[in-house]
């Protein structure tokens, strides 16, 4: 028995075109303008809706003790939300562990997860040396994606500029996509001091405490540090125009760096902090939330390519309990909010929806181009004939409000709450199975399978070099 997908229009990053498909244990096995079904096929009606290739979240945090999501609750809310394929941080191992013996750790807890799922270990200051030596092994377990910090020195993150040029250059040498958290974070946790000492307590001097200039300086010198290192460079939740003027040139230069940002820098503003009632807090993330000019700028990143991928950066810290460690001390707010479960809503609204980028550009940054550096490409990211059968249904002509009543995820409350987004999901396929109809979930949990992935950019590379030899 298999899957077809009658009368929708298929919207890939390369063209859009009206097509059925078919989709046979899991796998696309045929596109053509009529496809008959045999008896025993399950069929889905998309007649004037649009079949996107499921979307990809390459940077969410489920199964971080103290956020409101494990993978089960956190795979149900992507699913629910058009996600099919996470790719989830896996935090630093405790002492004595080795990174790869953390790995499994992690694997068994992801296997709860309803989508299919890569993990991405971070690399903090106690481990630097360790994974000059130990990156092997991760990649021999599927791994081709790390996170490097250049804050957060109080809670062992922060690298300095010779473990991320040395961890850059084993990166390079195992074919390891390094992607990095850029904030100068030493001279934010100055600022951070002074503006205590004159008492300032509230969430909107976390704003204030984190200037653009210094994301753009940490940006500007991890890019010129992954170029001495010959390493490709991933550059995570890019907020500001300066960042992304750092990117665009390294670009100009040709070198490989990719910038990701978040739905909420390109539609939440540095007002967000200053909510009442210690609301501001919900929004308390780092990079902070920046001016409202700077959304335009962020926008046309996107519509242009400097920056590729979208990802939700879905970190879970309830209201009660978390966010509220901060009352008398904007720095003791745990960074970060939920937002995989609305990824997908938001951008089709405001990007494609609103006119600020093309339905094909929507494909391309929240799955082909995700896919691509995240080694699943041609596997995810695209609706075609041996890739797998993760499919997003939508009908542009619904409208839906946000909702904390409605929501799937754990965290006691919603970044979005009350907004109303045009297009509704109505059906979420992941490997051909119906996971999602109509906003309920149709199947049950431990169905995600493990990512085994290879980096794709040098793969890229090796064909071209072969081609031209
Ligand atoms: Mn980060
Ligand atoms: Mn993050």
């Amino acid at each position: 028995m298999g899957t077809i997908i009658t009368n929708g229009t298929i919207v890939n990053a390369s063209e859009i075109f009206k097509a059925d498909i078919q989709i046979d244990e899991g796998v696309i096995t045929a596109l053509a303008a009529e496809i008959k079904p045999q008896s025993d096929d399950k069929v889905v009606d998309a007649t004037g809706q649009l079949v996107f290739p499921g979307a990809i979240d390459p940077h969410v945090h489920f199964g971080v003790p103290g956020y409101a999501d494990d993978f089960r609750s956190g795979t149900r809310a992507a699913a629910v939300g058009g996600i099919t394929t996470i790719l989830n941080y896996v935090e630093p191992p405790t002492k004595g562990m080795s990174l790869l013996q953390n790995l499994l750790k992690w694997k068994e807890m992801a296997k709860e997860s309803y989508i299919d799922y890569g993990l991405q270990p971070i690399i903090n200051a106690e481990y630097s040396e360790r994974a000059l030596i130990e990156l092997p092994d991760l990649v021999q377990e599927g791994v081709c994606t790390i996170k490097l910090f250049m804050s957060a020195r109080g809670i062992g993150l922060l690298l300095s500029d010779v473990e991320i040029y040395k961890i850059l250059t084993k990166a390079r040498e195992n074919h390891v996509l390094a992607t990095v958290h850029c904030e100068n974070g030493d001279v934010i946790d100055q600022i951070v001091k002074e503006i205590l000492a004159e008492g300032n307590t509230s969430p909107i001097y976390h704003g204030y405490s984190r200037p653009t200039a210094l994301e753009a300086e940490a940006t500007n010198r991890v890019l010129a540090i992954a170029k001495v290192a010959g390493a490709p460079i991933r550059v995570a939740h890019v907020s500001c125009s300066e960042a992304m003027a750092e990117i665009e040139r390294a670009q100009n230069n040709g070198q490989k760096a990719f910038g990701e940002t978040t739905p909420h820098y390109l539609t939440k503003d540095i007002t967000c902090l200053d909510l009442p009632d210690f609301e501001g807090s919900k929004y308390v993330c780092s990079p902070p939330l920046r001016e409202k000019w700077q959304q335009d700028v962020l926008w046309r990143g996107i519509a242009t390519g400097i920056l590729t991928t979208i990802g939700s950066d879905h970190a879970p810290v309830p209201f009660d309990g978390g966010k509220t460690l901060g009352r008398q001390n904007f720095s003791k707010i745990p960074n970060g909010g939920p937002g995989v479960e609305e990824l997908f809503s938001i951008i089709y609204h405001y990007g494609v929806y609103e006119k600020r980028i093309t339905l094909q550009k929507f494909v391309e940054v929240t799955s082909t181009a995700t896919a691509k550096q995240m080694g699943i490409y041609p596997q995810k990211g695209n609706i075609g004939i041996g890739s797998d059968g993760d499919l997003v249904i939508v009908d542009p002509k619904q409208r839906r409000t946000i909702s904390k009543a409605s929501q799937f995820h754990k965290c006691d409350y919603n970044a979005y709450e009350g907004t109303e987004v045009q297009g509704v999901i109505t059906h979420v396929l992941s490997r051909g199975e119906e996971i999602v109809k109509n906003r309920k979930i149709m199947c049950s949990d431990g169905r995600g399978k493990y990512l085994r992935r290879e980096s794709g950019l040098w793969r890229e590379e090796a064909a071209r070099a072969s081609s031209a030899g």
